[in-house]
């Protein structure tokens, strides 16, 4: 079957996909609490036929199709979780729930995976084993990785492993699509300087964080100017500076809490390494003490070469050569990274629209998922699992 066939009955689909779509946008849910989403995800998938497991990272579900006696084996994740933002849309579909908000688009990447899922038990087409990974906690709180880490590829092997997000500014029908490093290295730190209190009018009687502070901020930033290879791509942002309360008192404390993002896990070290090192001396010179408590979060997401010129022919075929473009590399992170790191695949972006249609930004109050781009998403899920699995 051709794209425009495939394409022509996934509109078929396309109503049932907008109201599974609306009812998950309505009834939001946040990182590893997504109870309902994943009862809705399992139902369906169990109604279709898919052997459904449960349990991994607490709400994740995969969804397992085995179809002929090949042996390929292809997993497809989506992610479940919404954000912590109270929505301002004013659509009749708007969140239930004030202060959690699906404003990453998340519903519409579960329900256009769901529509696939359908698709491709009514209509097989393919012959070895379909595994749909549902997860959750995809911000901030690494549901990835805890899948992963309970045992999701062990269970349920892959040999290659993809997924997609929505992308506002590209148009709809398009495809952007980038191999190798794709999107950012995120880490998180938290430092505390402990001086000493005094006086505001008699500085001289203790030891003052503020100042140190002060000047880390300003300082860090040449890490990145003056260290990291300006081919090199990095981000260190202060995002928190706290200290003291009032005017006349040198505060005892002063705390910063950075985000620290890279494209190139080499740089990545390279800046933890010399931000605590920096930080320390600075310190040291004002005679503070200093904590640095320096997390890594998700790694440099990596899209492997062949799955990626696989993905891109997937892409070509079904939205045409001219709609699919060079993905330019994001200093946002996604925990897909995790899967990456174990099994080879891709993660590519989908046009949300532009402007009015589907333009506005994710993490924002106003976003919403362009029910649009639903049948396109399920139609190149559908394309790749038969042409993985030929
Ligand atoms: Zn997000
Ligand atoms: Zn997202």
């Amino acid at each position: 079957m051709d794209a425009t066939q495939l394409l022509d009955r996934m509109q078929l689909l396309a109503p049932e996909m907008v109201a599974i779509r609306r009812q998950i946008h309505a009834n939001p849910e946040l990182a590893f609490a997504e109870h309902q989403t994943s009862d809705l995800v399992a139902e369906k998938l169990a109604a279709w036929g898919y052997e459904v497991h449960r349990g991994l990272a607490g709400t994740g579900v995969v969804g397992t199709l085995r179809e002929g006696t090949g042996t390929r084996r292809l997993g497809i994740r989506a992610d479940m979780d919404a954000l912590p933002i109270v929505e301002n849309t004013g659509l009749a579909w708007a969140s239930r729930r004030i202060g959690c908000m699906h404003a990453c688009g998340h519903d519409g990447h579960t329900a256009m995976l769901l529509c696939a899922a359908r698709y491709l038990s009514e209509h097989r087409g393919f012959d070895g084993t379909l595994n749909l990974i549902f997860q959750p906690a995809e911000e901030n709180e690494g549901g990835a990785r805890v899948m992963i880490e309970e045992g999701l590829f062990e269970r349920f092997p892959c040999d290659a492993v993809f997924a997609l997000h929505n992308g506002p500014g590209i148009p709809v029908g398009q495809m952007a699509i980038r191999e190798g490093a794709a999107m950012a290295s995120f880490d998180r730190v938290t430092i505390t300087l402990t001086g000493v209190s005094a006086h505001g009018a008699m500085p001289h009687h203790g030891i003052d964080p503020m100042q140190c502070a002060a000047s880390i901020v300003l300082g860090l930033q040449s890490l990145v100017s003056r260290e990291v290879n300006a081919h090199k791509a990095a981000v260190i942002t202060v995002g928190s500076l706290q200290s003291g309360e009032v005017y006349n008192i040198v505060p005892e404390r002063a705390i910063l809490k950075i985000g620290v993002r890279a494209l190139d896990p080499a740089v990545r070290d390279q800046i933890e390494r010399r931000l605590k090192a920096f930080v320390q001396a600075q310190a040291e010179s004002y005679g503070l003490k200093c904590e640095i408590d320096y997390i890594q979060k998700y790694p440099v997401l990596v899209n492997h070469e062949r799955e990626t010129a696989f993905a891109r022919q997937i892409a070509v075929d079904m939205f045409g050569e001219d709609k699919v473009v060079q993905r330019d590399p994001a200093m946002g992170s996604e925990d897909f990274a995790y899967m990456l790191q174990v099994v080879p695949g891709s993660y590519v972006v989908l046009g949300n629209g532009t402007g009015e249609d589907g333009g506005c930004m994710v993490h924002n109050p106003k976003y919403d998922f362009n029910d649009r781009a639903l049948p396109l998403g399920a139609s190149y899920w559908v394309s790749l699992a038969q042409r993985f699995l030929a």
